[in-house]
């Protein structure tokens, strides 16, 4: 039995009183228990302060990106030993916001996942297709592609200890989501294809589904076989909702 996983990714939203408040109602609605393993992913400046907050609760701090070096001259980046010192539990890498805007290759992803393992860290590697590859009927070798990269540079082994995300791109803040139907023919798929390599790291790994995920469509896609919880983006700022979204695990 997989646990359901409810991720939320701010992006770069937020203030101090942002994280403050959204982090206490969090807290506050989760206090009688929760069936989710929650995670919140701020931006890297509210990271020390949310995991100040998060201290006593059940909810653990993720960032949203890490360099593929481990230190030195790269102005702007954070190591994954700087996230992991700050308290950081988990990091996204291969966001499809930073494969389209930052040029990450599916390579690079690879290289940021075994960053992320080798400092404690566990990724949670994102993988999606656009509208046009959907539309081609892409879907599967786009998805089976960037899963290969990570297999092909850190092995099979390694997924044991991370969390696979499936975000079609076309879904994610568009209002538009996946059916039910059409995120577990994905998940299925991904975990077909890990379990020709792997049949129990196949069966215990998290695949969660990303891309407009509310309140009123959480439950829906949880109940599918191989959906095992949700990496939401716009929800995840408003307390109500992203507890909702919980509350569907
Ligand atoms: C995301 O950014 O990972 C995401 C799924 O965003 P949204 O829930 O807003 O579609």
């Amino acid at each position: 039995m997989r646990k359901i996983i409810a991720a939320g990714n701010w992006k770069m939203n937020g203030s101090r009183e942002m994280t403050q408040t959204l982090l206490s109602e969090l807290k506050t609605g989760l206090q009688a228990g929760t069936n989710a393993d929650v995670l919140v992913f701020p931006a890297f400046g509210y990271l020390q302060q949310a995991v100040e907050l998060v201290k006593g609760s059940v909810i653990q701090v993720g960032a949203q990106n890490l360099s593929t070096a481990e230190k030195g001259a790269f102005t702007g980046e954070m190591s994954g030993a700087m996230l992991k010192d700050l308290g950081c539990t988990h990091v996204l890498v291969g966001h499809s916001e930073r494969r389209a805007m930052n040029h990450e290759t599916s390579e690079v992803v690879a290289e940021k996942f075994a960053m992320a393992q080798k400092t404690g860290l566990v990724p949670v590697l994102c993988v999606g297709e656009t509208l046009s590859e959907r539309e081609a009927g892409n879907t599967k070798v786009v998805v089976a592609a960037q899963l290969q990269a990570v297999l092909d540079h850190c092995g099979v082994d390694s997924l044991a200890d991370s969390v696979l995300a499936y975000e079609p791109v076309w879904a994610i803040g568009t209002g538009k989501t996946a059916t039910p139907e059409q995120a577990q023919e994905v998940h299925a798929f991904l975990r077909n294809t890990l379990s020709a390599l792997d049949a129990k790291i196949a069966d215990s790994l998290r695949i969660l589904y990303g891309g407009s995920v509310k309140g009123a469509n959480a439950s829906a896609l949880f109940a599918m076989q191989d959906v095992d919880g949700g990496l939401v983006g716009g929800a995840s700022l408003d307390s109500g909702q992203f507890l909702e979204i919980c509350a569907a695990a």
